[in-house]
């Protein structure tokens, strides 16, 4: 399974993208309106300048208390994000995540953001594929 069969499986809703200098209390509110734990952060909707998480704001929400909700979601998103591309294959990108404790993983086709699959997503899809794999084989061992 290839991370573009997962991005179709998913449906066209986009990527969700803040700039720079938004406040964690707006962050907050779109990741609250659109059921999403993650936000790309970009200057220009195609290139990640950093990735920001619930877990972000819970953490300095624990730390600094409520007054970071208005404070800059800069300090708080994390700037080195990894990403995979189209092609790449869901185990790699598994195992990148769970190497990397995120669930999250921006998609860039040349050089642009084109999607976001969680570690929701691809579960999901490695999933279905292990289970049309054992009927296969279930099929062939059965003589189907
Ligand atoms: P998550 O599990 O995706 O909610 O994120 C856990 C932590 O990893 C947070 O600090 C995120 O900012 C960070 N993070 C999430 N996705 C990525 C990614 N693709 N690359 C780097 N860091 C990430």
């Amino acid at each position: 399974m290839l991370v573009h069969q997962i991005l179709k499986s998913k449906g066209s809703e986009g990527v969700f993208t803040v700039k720079p200098g938004t406040l964690v209390s707006e962050a907050v509110k779109l990741l609250a309106e659109k059921r999403i734990g993650t936000v790309i952060v970009s200057q220009d909707g195609e290139t990640p300048n950093g990735i920001l998480s619930e877990r972000d704001i819970v953490r300095e929400l624990g730390k600094r208390g409520a007054g970071c909700l208005s404070h800059s979601i800069d300090a708080y998103m994390t700037a080195d994000v990894v990403t995979c591309g189209p092609d790449d294959d869901a185990v790699g990108v598994l195992e990148k995540m769970t190497e990397g404790r995120f669930r999250h993983m921006p998609v860039m086709a040349d050089g642009k953001l084109v999607g976001l699959i969680s570690l929701g997503d691809t579960v999901k899809a490695r999933l279905s594929e292990l289970a049309m794999e054992k009927n296969a084989l279930e099929g062939m061992i059965m003589g189907h």
